[in-house]
């Protein structure tokens, strides 16, 4: 079963921010409105995140470092109408098999629990006085995978790949109110009053912000809103665009190629602009469930989904004197 874990966490847990996406979205899962990370030595040293969500029954803790114990999936019906973010029962496992995991936690009407896990090894467990809630601490990733520590990159590297993982959470989640501090500097904070144009704010600046300009569209099965910037603001690449369907950050070539195409068809330049694309659609025209970090995912009617991203931003830049 340890062995297992391994094999699984080199799938899903291939860098810090993996272990920050992870942990993100169980704090998402568990109804958190407010997620602090904390992190040293871009994650490597130490990656601690504190929530207000629900917490874990003392009963289920030992539970959720099992593989595939998730209690988020409760028939298979459910495999096809994902809502919550997590539903492989992979993370907690694969993450406890390859560091040194502490976990405090409460759902605030019964005694709290603590549990801390080496290498995936169940060291100490006891109960803990605990506001309700998750503190959730991984330390020295990747301290018995030796092979995989040699492809983390540079601290620079890594804690760029975190800051994006934080800042396309945060994005996707404008009602949860997010703060990112590395060894002590905070990177970014958002308000998580529901608004998508301040949580832009809390993450670019609210100059830029400001001058961010609304999209909007709908067909018959999608429907599209969002903000992009205008020409002043460009970028050299397409790392500022995020697509969020069904409030689940994804990566979709196409979808980006489709912004792009919206955003050159006014402007004449060889850049990319900063985008945030919410789509709503029946969750039956979504496959999520096509790789295990989940980023990746099949769309049905994509190319009426293109066409329509495509002109809205045609539209809304249309609107601008350029
Ligand atoms: P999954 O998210 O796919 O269910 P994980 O391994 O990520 O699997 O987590 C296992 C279980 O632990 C979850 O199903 C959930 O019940 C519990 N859990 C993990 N993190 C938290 C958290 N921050 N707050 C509340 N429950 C959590
Ligand atoms: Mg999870």
């Amino acid at each position: 079963e340890l062995l297992t874990n391994q094999i699984a966490a080199g799938e899903v847990i291939e860098r810090p921010a993996s272990v920050v996406k992870e942990l993100i979205e169980n704090a998402i899962d568990a109804g958190s409105t407010q997620i602090d990370i904390l992190i040293e030595e871009a994650g490597l040293k130490k990656i601690k995140l504190i929530d207000n969500g629900e917490g874990i029954p003392t009963e289920e803790v030992l539970n959720a470092f099992k593989r595939h114990a998730t209690s988020k999936i409760y028939s298979r019906d459910d495999l096809f109408r994902i809502r919550t973010l997590g539903f492989r029962g992979e993370a907690l496992p694969s993450i406890a098999s390859v560091s040194e995991v502490t976990l405090e936690t409460s759902t605030g009407d019964q005694e709290g629990a603590f549990i801390y896990l080496r290498g995936g090894k169940v060291i100490e467990k006891r109960s803990a006085q605990s506001r309700k809630g998750t503190t959730i601490t991984v330390e020295n990733l990747f301290f018995n995978t030796p092979a995989r520590l040699k492809y983390v990159k540079t601290i620079q590297t890594e804690l760029a790949n975190i800051t994006d993982i934080v800042n396309r959470m945060a994005i996707s989640h404008p009602g949860i109110a997010f703060r990112l501090v590395h060894d002590e500097s905070q990177l970014m904070r958002t308000a998580g009053n529901g608004h998508l144009k301040q949580t832009l704010a809390g993450i670019y600046g609210v100059a830029l912000a400001k001058k961010m300009r609304k999209i909007e569209g709908e067909d018959l099965d999608f429907q599209i809103s969002g903000y992009i910037s205008l020409p002043e603001m460009t970028r050299a690449s397409r790392n500022y665009l995020s697509i969020i369907i069904n409030g689940r950050y994804i990566k979709n070539y196409l979808l980006n190629k489709a912004i792009i195409a919206g955003y050159r068809s006014k402007l004449m330049v060889g850049r990319f602009p900063i985008a945030v694309i919410e789509i709503t659609a029946d969750p039956l025209l979504m496959d999520v469930n096509v790789h295990p970090t989940k980023q990746e995912i099949r769309i049905s009617k994509e190319k009426e989904l293109m066409a329509l991203i495509e002109s809205a931003i045609h539209q809304c830049l249309s609107k601008e004197q350029l």
